[in-house]
C-alpha cells in the first residue's frame, strides 16, 4: 500500500483529501502546518507528498527546497491557489514533480498522483545513486558520462568501471586483488600492475594534478581509496 502525506492547513480540504485517498486504498498521513509537515516528510516510508504552498510556519516552497537539499527525493505534488499559479519552471527548479491548481477535482488530483507514482516506478534506480557530484567531478553512472569542471572526460570502459567501483566504495581502502576481481573478473588473469596503469590513466583525466592526486589516493602496499566528498 502506497503511503501519502498530505500537508494542508485548510481543514476542509485536508479532510476531504484524506477520505478520497483512503477510499482509493492509500495509506494516509496528514499535517496541518509547515513544521509538522517537514518533520513527517523526512520519513522514508512516505511514497508521495501533497504539499500546499501557503502554510503557517513554513511554506510549501521552503519545505520542498529543504527536502531536496537533504537529498530526499520523495515525489511532491504542490497545491497552488488560483491566481497564484506557479510557473512550471519555478516548480521544477525547487524540485516539485507536478502541481495542481485549486480548486481541483478529486479525480484530477488522483490522476496526477497515479501518473507521478507510475513515472517513479518505471525509473527503478534512484537518481541520486546514479549520479555522483563533488569537487568538480560529475559522474553519471547510467549514461556512462564523466565531466571534470564541466568538461566532458572520455574514459575507457575499464577506467569508467574502476571509477564507479571506487565511488561506490568511497572512503574505504580497496586493494588491487579486489579491483581485479570486480573489474576484470575472477577467472581472468591480469597482472596486478594493470590496475596501476589504468589508475594512472584515470588520474590523468580526473585529477587537477595527477602527480598529487586528491580524489583517488594510494595507500602504500594496500591499494586505493576515493576520498569521500
Ligand atoms: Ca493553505
Amino acid at each position: 500500500m502506497k503511503k501519502i502525506l498530505i500537508i494542508e492547513d485548510e481543514e476542509s480540504i485536508r479532510m476531504a483529501l484524506e477520505d478520497d485517498f483512503r477510499l482509493e486504498n492509500y495509506d494516509v498521513e496528514v499535517a496541518s502546518d509547515g513544521m509538522e509537515g517537514l518533520s513527517k516528510a523526512v520519513n522514508p516510508g512516505i511514497d508521495l507528498i501533497i504539499l500546499d504552498i501557503m502554510l503557517p510556519g513554513l511554506n510549501g516552497f521552503d519545505i520542498c527546497k529543504k527536502l531536496r537539499t537533504q537529498g530526499i527525493s520523495t515525489p511532491i505534488i504542490m497545491l497552488t491557489a488560483k491566481g497564484q499559479e506557479i510557473d512550471r519552471v519555478v516548480g521544477l527548479e525547487i524540485g516539485a514533480d507536478d502541481y495542481v491548481t485549486k480548486p481541483f477535482s478529486p479525480r484530477e488530483l488522483q490522476a496526477r498522483v497515479k501518473a507521478v507514482l507510475r513515472r517513479i516506478e518505471t525509473e527503478p534506480d534512484d537518481k541520486a545513486e546514479n549520479l555522483f557530484r563533488s569537487g568538480g567531478l560529475e559522474v553519471d553512472f547510467r549514461q556512462y558520462e564523466c565531466r571534470k569542471n564541466g568538461k566532458e572526460v572520455s574514459l575507457t570502459a575499464h577506467e569508467f568501471e574502476l571509477l564507479k567501483y571506487l565511488l561506490q566504495n568511497r572512503g574505504r581502502v580497496i586493494n588491487r586483488d579486489e579491483l581485479l576481481d570486480e573489474i576484470w573478473g575472477k577467472d581472468v588473469f591480469v597482472a596486478p600492475r594493470t590496475v596501476d596503469t589504468h589508475m594512472a590513466n584515470l588520474r590523468k583525466k580526473i585529477e587537477d594534478d595527477p602527480a598529487r592526486p586528491r580524489l583517488i589516493i594510494s595507500i602504500r602496499g594496500v591499494g586505493y581509496k576515493f576520498i569521500s566528498g
